[in-house]
């Protein structure tokens, strides 16, 4: 079925692997962020299988998955807890991030009733603005809690890059791993984890620039994409589409580029602007923002051009393609948000496949491929 998103396991656990050995040089354990596919239990598994030990995860429906399909595997709860979501956080993650006093209260009763250790590291705002304790007030959130019956604080945790935009550097990190060490010295609490970001702490590691001292990181779109998301470059020896998306074209006709008559807004409430570039021939795919949203997407042919998309419909420029036309499936590469948007629409089917080919780099941007049936049970991990 079409729209479908092609999801090849092999080059998953090839990516996972990338990942590790990069991590390993280092002395870094990686956690492996599983929200941008939806928890989905056979990718889970592939990264599994390249040897990473933990998994994580924002959502709590996501941990249930995980813990169900992987008993013995340990989960962290990325996202803070809620106060209405304590009970299942102790129950499914043995480790989440925290911030807030009145929480880890809550988390201490919670894993007392149910005779629990709940591990937790505490966030620390390194100026990206998301999640996390200003540092300043850092030691007095980590006294109380290092007495808190129930919870272990097994260390600092920070996140950039994710609603700030805040590259992460020596600078940054190297002042978290001074907290930590000023926490231990102050407070006497030992730290066994400082965990330094996401899959944009790549680039330090790929330059084997990372500050001494991180020995975490929590990894999503470096291992599901292969890319670190700084720049977005490819990570050494990384493949790029373990994920491909393919839709089909409903039409296929000459038209203008500029619409005829007064243009007032369009389905979403936004008032469009066209350039015009005269006569082309305009494919109509059916795939919308339903599917995907059209940002994060890109044809893997380059002579196709998104001009937009609808709810249910893509607009592309299929003038420099002669061959294609009506019935033609035509493939995406995803950026994190297509990804993101196509793993979560009902609409687009999931297949799965076992495929790593050679050389994806050499591989025809046009060229039809067949996969191979799906295989719907779950390999071992
Ligand atoms: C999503 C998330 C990650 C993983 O981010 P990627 O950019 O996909 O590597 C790590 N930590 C936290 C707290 C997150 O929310």
């Amino acid at each position: 079925m079409l729209p479908e998103i092609v999801i090849d396991l092999k080059k998953v656990e090839h990516n996972a692997k990338t990942v590790l050995s990069l991590a390993h040089q280092a002395g870094i354990e990686v956690v492996a962020v599983t929200k941008a596919v939806l928890a989905e239990p056979q990718i889970a598994g592939a990264i599994l299988r390249a040897g990473v030990k933990m998994l994580a995860d924002a959502r709590i429906e996501n941990l249930e998955r995980l813990r169900r399909h992987f008993p013995n595997v340990p989960l962290m709860l990325l996202r803070l807890p809620g106060l209405s979501q304590i009970e299942d956080t102790v129950r499914l993650a043995e480790v989440s991030l925290n911030s807030e006093l009145k929480v880890l209260r809550a988390l201490s009763q919670e894993a007392k009733r149910q005779g629990k250790t709940h591990r937790v590291i505490l966030m620390v705002d390194l100026g990206d603005l998301r999640e996390g304790i200003w540092a300043e007030n850092l030691p007095e959130l980590a006294q109380e809690a290092q007495n808190m019956p129930g919870l272990i604080v097994e260390g600092l945790g920070a996140n950039l890059a994710c609603y700030g935009g805040v590259i992460p550097n020596a600078k940054n990190l190297g002042q978290l791993v001074e907290l930590a060490g000023e926490l231990e010295k102050g407070c006497g609490l030992h730290l066994k984890v400082i965990s330094g970001g996401n899959s944009a702490s790549l680039p330090l590691l790929v330059k084997g620039e990372l500050t001494r001292g991180i020995n975490q990181l929590r990894i999503g779109e470096g291992i599901l994409l292969g890319r670190e998301t700084v720049k977005r470059q490819l990570l050494p020896g990384a493949d790029p589409d373990a994920f491909v998306l393919r839709a089909e074209v409903l039409e296929s006709q000459d038209k203008p580029t500029v619409p005829v008559g007064h243009i007032g807004q369009d389905a979403f409430g936004e008032t469009p602007e066209f350039e015009d570039e005269g006569w082309r021939r305009r494919a109509i795919l059916a795939l919308g923002r339903q599917d995907v949203p059209p940002e994060g997407i890109s044809p893997r042919d380059e002579r196709l051009k998104i001009f937009g998309a609808s709810s249910d419909h893509l607009i592309l420029d299929l003038t420099g393609a002669p061959e294609l036309s009506v019935g033609s499936v035509l493939e995406f590469n995803l950026r994190y948000a297509g990804l993101l948007g196509a793993m979560t629409s009902p609409y687009v089917h999931k297949r799965f496949v076992n495929t790593r080919s050679q050389n994806p780099e050499f591989r025809s941007q046009n060229e039809i491929r067949v996969y191979p049936e799906q295989d719907n049970e779950l390999l071992p991990y």
